[in-house]
C-alpha cells in the first residue's frame, strides 16, 4: 500500500482526521515453550476493537473460578495480524502529517517477551520507505527536504548513542523549548536498505551488561527518530552546542519510534541488587511520567508534565503543538503472564 498524495485542502482534512492519540493492543501467539508447557491462551480477541482476558482465581476454599476482564481500544490486533498490517493501522495514517509540521511518537509498551521489539523493528523501515517516496514526489521535490535518522537509548536515566559506539549524550533545551541532544549523530537516509542496516547496528549496540542481551535491553528505552528537514547549505555561523556544523537544516516534522523498557521492570524496586533497584525505580518513574504526559495531551492541558523523567523530557517537543501519538501495547497470551497482561491493558486503558 502506498501513501496517497492529497491536495493541500484534502491533506489538512486528513490530518485533522488522524486521531491525536491512538491506543492499539497487539496479542502475540503462544510460543513453543508455552505450548510445550501446555499453557492456556487466556486472551480472546472479540473483534477489531475489544478483547477479553480470562483470569483464573482461587476462592478461600481453594476451588478455582474464572474472572472475565473486558477491554476496548482504538484497535485490537490478534495473533494472526502481520507486521505489515500493524504498520497500516498504526503509523501509515500519520506519515503525510509529518510533512505538515507534525511531531509524532509511536511507543511499544509491554512486559519483556510480549513482542515489543518484534513489533517495533519493522515500523521505521516501512515509514522510511513511504517518507522517501514522498520526498521525491512532485509536491515536495522542489522543497529540497531530506530524511535524517538517529538512534539512541535511555538506560538508567542516561542517554547513549546507539550509532556511535554508545557515546554518552546529554540533553539541552534551547531558548524556544526545543530539545537538543548534544553530540547525537544523525545520518541522512535516501534508501531503505541503509535504514535496515542502521537499525541492526543500533539494536546490536543496545545495553547488554553481564547477564545477557535480552535481559539487559529490557531495562532500556530505545528511541529511533526519523526527521524530515529542510536542506540548508552549511554556513560558518551555523554551529550547534557541540561546535559541530548543523548539517541537516531545519526540522519540518519527525516521527520517533520508542521500544520501551519491559513494563515489569518498573517493579524491580525491591530487588536484592542495588543497581537493579535504581534502574527499576527509573523505569517506573518514566512509564508513569509517560502516561501522565499522554493524558495531559489528550485533555489539551496547557501544562504537560515532561519533567517527570528523562524519557518525557527527551520527547518534550513531541508533546506540544501539532503532535500525534500511537501507543502499541503488546501482550502475551499465556496464563502465566496474566498479571502482567492485565497491568499492561490497564495502563493502556488509562492512556486512552
Ligand atoms: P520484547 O521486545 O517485548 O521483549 P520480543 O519482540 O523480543 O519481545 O518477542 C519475544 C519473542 O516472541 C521473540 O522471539 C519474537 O520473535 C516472538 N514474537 C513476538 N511477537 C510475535 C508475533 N506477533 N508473532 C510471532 N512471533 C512473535
Ligand atoms: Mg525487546
Amino acid at each position: 500500500a502506498s501513501v496517497g498524495l492529497p491536495s493541500e485542502k484534502e491533506s489538512n482534512a486528513r490530518e485533522n482526521n488522524v486521531a491525536k492519540i491512538k491506543v492499539v493492543v497487539r496479542k502475540r501467539p503462544l510460543n513453543k515453550k508455552e505450548i510445550a508447557r501446555k499453557e492456556e491462551d487466556i486472551v480472546t480477541v472479540c473483534d477489531n476493537a475489544s478483547l477479553t482476558v480470562h483470569e483464573t482465581k482461587l476462592k478461600v476454599d481453594l476451588t478455582a473460578y474464572m474472572e472475565k476482564h473486558e477491554f476496548c481500544f482504538d484497535a485490537v490486533l490478534d495473533e494472526h495480524v502481520t507486521n505489515d498490517e500493524v504498520y497500516r493501522v498504526t503509523v501509515e495514517p500519520i506519515i503525510p502529517t509529518i510533512f505538515q509540521r507534525t511531531k509524532a511518537t509511536c511507543f511499544a509498551y509491554g512486559q519483556t517477551g510480549s513482542g515489543k521489539t518484534f513489533t517495533m523493528q519493522p515500523l521505521p523501515i516501512r515509514a522510511a520507505e513511504d517518507l522517501v517516496r514522498l520526498l521525491h514526489h512532485p509536491t515536495y521535490r522542489s522543497q529540497r527536504f531530506k530524511l535524517w535518522l538517529s538512534f539512541f537509548e535511555i538506560y538508567g536515566g542516561k542517554l547513549f548513542d546507539l550509532l556511535s559506539d554508545r557515546k554518552k549524550l546529554c540533553m539541552r533545551e534551547d531558548g524556544r523549548q526545543q530539545v537538543c541532544i548534544v553530540g547525537l549523530q544523525e545520518f541522512e537516509v535516501s534508501d531503505v536498505q541503509i535504514v535496515k542496516e542502521y537499525i541492526e547496528r543500533g539494536n546490536a549496540a543496545r545495553s547488554t551488561g553481564s547477564t545477557g542481551a535480552n535481559e539487559e535491553s529490557s531495562r532500556s528505552h530505545a528511541i529511533l527518530q526519523l526527521a524530515v528537514k529542510k536542506h540548508t547549505e552549511i554556513k560558518d555561523s551555523k554551529r550547534n552546542y557541540d561546535g559541530n556544523e548543523v548539517k541537516s537544516g531545519k526540522v519540518v516534522g519527525k516521527i520517533s519510534f520508542i521500544d520501551l523498557a519491559g513494563s515489569e521492570r518498573g517493579a524491580d524496586t525491591t530487588d536484592n541488587d542495588r543497581q537493579t533497584r535504581i534502574e527499576g525505580a527509573e523505569i517506573n518513574k518514566s512509564l508513569l511520567a509517560l502516561k501522565e504526559c499522554i493524558r495531559a495531551l489528550d485533555n489539551d492541558q496547557i501544562h504537560i508534565p515532561f519533567r517527570g523523567s528523562k524519557l518525557t523530557e527527551v520527547l518534550r517537543d513531541s508533546f506540544v503543538g501539532n503532535s500525534r501519538t500511537v501507543m502499541i501495547s503488546c501482550i502475551s497470551p499465556n496464563a502465566g503472564s496474566c498479571e502482567h497482561t492485565l497491568n499492561t491493558l490497564r495502563y493502556a486503558d488509562r492512556v486512552k
